[in-house]
């Protein structure tokens, strides 16, 4: 391995991360003594979020539980990007939940405009 901090997987370490890491020693260390697959699925965990103050938080939670000993992030679905494993059952479970949970408030919101258009319609 040329450089021992990139990661081989589905993701390569942003340089976000990247920065935390070499900034810290001690979860530096951590971190080359991950394997490829360990380190992957801690930058998919960081990296799938929605907003960049919650990617912030994930990278120094990142940093604190490497130090911390952790070798995987926690309450983790396992990433889902890899080419090279087919997504298990409790995955695609997760991930149409998360599918369904997001087009119901779509839908809602579409029907209130709807009905306010409505209403005015009736008004005028
Ligand atoms: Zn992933």
């Amino acid at each position: 391995m040329n450089n021992p901090i990139t990661s081989k997987g589905a993701h390569a370490l942003p340089k976000d991360i990247r920065k935390a890491l070499t900034a810290d020693k001690k979860a530096h260390a951590a971190w080359k003594s991950l394997t490829l697959l360990a380190r992957n699925e801690w930058i998919c965990w960081t990296i799938s979020v929605k907003t960049p103050k919650t990617r912030k938080e994930h990278t120094e939670r990142l940093i604190t539980e490497l130090k911390q000993g952790k070798r995987r992030p926690c309450c983790w679905m396992g990433c889902v990007h890899r080419a090279d494993k087919t997504l298990s059952a409790s995955q695609l479970f997760l991930l149409k939940k998360k599918r369904d949970d997001a087009q119901p408030q779509t839908q809602k919101a579409t029907q209130e405009k709807t009905r306010q258009r409505q209403s005015k319609k009736q008004r005028s």
